[in-house]
């Protein structure tokens, strides 16, 4: 392999080195999987105020959110794998069949060994962490890239490694697009990347060349549905929530609202009045608020801030909203009333939202499914036959009914896109497998097996062939 060297770092170097170190992992106890978790666990503890200050310098993200939504999460995660990576590793026995009397088959956990994981900057600390945990669980080695847009966290990561880890175990590499396409030139075993859906592609294309197996974590315009029999007060406050968290700078969020003519006002009503009741008293108290955070760079508030004159060029009315000033990267939470161009076809990522209205569930499919496949989906109804005509018809990677964002944290649940909102799944069992090859095993019996009598010459084995397609496999 040719020698691939980034300030200073000789990446094949480092590759090889986690190689050898993944193969003597491959024996290694799960009781020592979870002493490197314990340790992860017990350096988030310690240093929570490092990390609620890192992404507060970052975005602004507020330190009771940096609590919720990047500590306690990779809190939970953790717990889970301590208390369930046992029985995820057992092997498993599979039934057996009439063909293979006498024998046993089972499915082996085996490390999948040498790791990417590449990281995107929205929830820095989580999305950077989580594959870890499962990646570690299973008995990998890995290489984590965080994102070079949020620096503090990254710069926090790494030093997180360095005082837990070898290198020959986890290693980070900061930097950005060119620093991950020399890390994509080597052959990782597996490779997980979390971020957008166009980077996904030069992600996959890259795995290829080494036929790399990949999970996929992307994006997506993310809908939410509500029908005349939603409660109101319930939708307004659970959209409000799951659109202004972080900023609205969340894979799962709520991206567009399509909404029934008969309750369209009293809903943008009860949104305003729940983000008012989140955030203050009046629209230029966002910009007060210590629990609203920032757009994360010029290039994403530029962005933002376009669709939102674009949107009023086309003439949609604003019903919420449109404040932004550059000097903070501020966006007032934005309710617009219309769902054409950019905020039609853009994942917004922003607290800006467009709308629309419906007056049957036919026109809410026909619109969802013109669409790339979404993240998330979100229905807020009460009757069970328009939730069961919605999730009979629109594909999602995940979907909660009467709730929004909600659905990613329960562990118990995989998490992942479909399509161009992702391929494969994460969290708890199923980030476990993501990490894992599921190694089928044979344990044949000595002597006389159904199959050897079905061996040439065929002029004597013909009537046993005849006689185990007549009576077996009819
Ligand atoms: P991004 O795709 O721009 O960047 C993600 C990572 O890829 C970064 O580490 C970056 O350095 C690297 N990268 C960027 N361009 C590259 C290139 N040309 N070649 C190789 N590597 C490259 O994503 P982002 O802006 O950091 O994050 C926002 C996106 O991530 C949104 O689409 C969002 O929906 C998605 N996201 C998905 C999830 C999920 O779990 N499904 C979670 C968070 C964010």
């Amino acid at each position: 392999m040719e020698t691939n060297t980034i300030d200073n770092i000789d990446l094949t170097k480092l590759f090889d080195k986690q190689r050898k170190r993944s193969h003597e992992l491959r024996t290694e106890s799960i009781k020592k999987r979870k002493e490197r978790l314990r340790k992860l666990k017990k350096w988030v503890l310690d240093n929570r105020s490092k990390i609620q200050e890192a992404l507060y310098k970052d975005f602004k993200k507020p330190h009771s959110e940096t609590d919720l939504t990047e500590i306690a999460t990779i809190l939970l995660e953790i717990n889970h794998n301590l208390s369930k990576v046992d029985e995820w590793a057992r092997n498993e026995r599979v039934d057996g069949h009439i063909t293979f009397l006498g024998s046993k088959a089972y499915v082996q956990y085996e490390p999948k060994g040498v790791c990417l994981i590449i990281a995107p900057w929205n929830y820095p600390f989580q999305l950077m962490l989580n594959p870890l945990i499962s990646a570690i669980a299973a008995g990998n080695t890995a290489i984590l890239k965080p994102s070079e847009i949020t620096t503090n966290n990254a710069a926090l990561v790494s030093e997180m490694v360095n005082e837990l880890f070898d290198e020959s175990e986890v290693a980070v590499i900061e930097g950005g697009v060119q620093v991950t396409t020399d890390l994509l030139e080597l052959p990782f075993d597996h490779i997980f990347f979390t971020g957008s859906p166009n980077v996904g592609k030069i992600i996959m294309q890259a795995a290829a060349k080494n036929l790399t197996s990949v999970t996929l974590e992307l994006g997506g315009k993310s809908p939410v549905i509500v029908d005349e029999s939603a409660n109101l007060k319930d939708a307004a406050s659970r959209i409000a929530w799951g659109k202004l968290l972080n900023n609205g700078q969340t894979c799962v969020a709520p991206d567009y609202m399509l909404v029934h003519s008969s309750i369209k006002d009293k809903l943008v009503d009860a949104i305003k009045e729940e983000m008012i009741k989140q955030f203050g008293e009046g629209v230029d108290d966002f910009q007060k608020s210590d629990s609203y955070a920032r757009i994360v760079n010029d290039r994403h508030y530029e962005r933002l801030s376009s669709i939102i004159e674009d949107s009023i060029n086309q003439g949609f009315d604003i019903l919420y909203g449109g404040k932004t000033n550059s000097d903070d990267r501020f966006i007032s939470p934005t309710i617009i009333d219309g769902f054409d161009g950019r905020l039609a076809e853009d994942e917004l990522f922003g607290p800006v939202m467009g709308l629309k209205t419906f007056d049957n569930l036919d026109e809410v499919v026909e619109i969802v499914n013109s669409k790339p496949k979404p993240l998330s989906l979100y229905v807020f109804s009460r009757r069970k036959k328009n939730k069961k005509f919605l999730l009979d018809r629109l594909s999602a990677g995940t979907v909660a009914i009467n709730d929004t964002v909600q659905q990613q944290s329960h562990p118990n649940l995989p998490f992942g896109g479909v399509n161009n909102s992702g391929i494969g799944k994460s969290h708890g069992k199923y980030g476990f497998l993501a990490f894992s090859n599921e190694k089928a095993v044979l344990v044949q019996r000595s002597g006389l097996t159904n199959i050897s009598m079905l061996r040439p010459p065929y002029g004597k084995a013909k009537k046993i062939i005849d006689l185990f397609i007549n009576l077996i496999l009819k």
